[in-house]
């Protein structure tokens, strides 16, 4: 199975290698989709993590032992096609590069796998084509 979700870390258990352990003990691929961790801070990371389902349950059980709060990411950004006049600004400050203008047509497309939900783009986009959706 593979899944994104929200972990939040309380400012005592920040600066553990929480990935590290899901890792070489739960046998789970972790990719960090944004992070924003301080030391002594409360942090939060977006991950999409693969692996078995047992395993991930595991490794779920393991984070919340640990303090840590985890939730499904079940907001999703959503590109409204009709609305898009492809101007590009989109993609100027995407930081995950699903956004993306296409060449030699010069049309942007949206690559949803690649969205971390930073939400940069519902400001940016001067047609209101972006949008959030729970
Ligand atoms: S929310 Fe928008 S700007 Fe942020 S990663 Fe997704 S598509 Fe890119
Ligand atoms: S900013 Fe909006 S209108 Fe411009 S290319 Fe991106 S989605 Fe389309």
């Amino acid at each position: 199975m593979k899944k994104k979700i929200v972990l939040y870390f309380p400012p005592t258990v920040t600066e553990q290698p929480f990935t590290y352990y899901l890792i070489k003990d739960y046998d789970l691929m972790v990719n960090i989709l944004k992070a924003d961790i301080n030391p002594r801070k409360e942090g939060r990371t977006v991950v999409e993590i693969s692996g078995d389902k047992d395993d991930f349950e595991a490794g779920i059980n393991f984070l919340q032992s640990r303090g840590v709060k985890v939730l499904p990411l079940e907001q999703e950004i959503v590109w409204i096609e009709e609305r898009c006049t492809h101007c590009g600004a989109c993609s100027v400050i995407c930081p995950a590069g699903a956004l993306v203008v296409e060449r030699p047509e010069m049309t942007v497309k949206f690559y949803n796998e690649k969205c971390i939900v930073c939400e940069h783009c519902l400001t940016a986009c001067p047609s209101r084509a972006m949008e959030a959706r729970y």
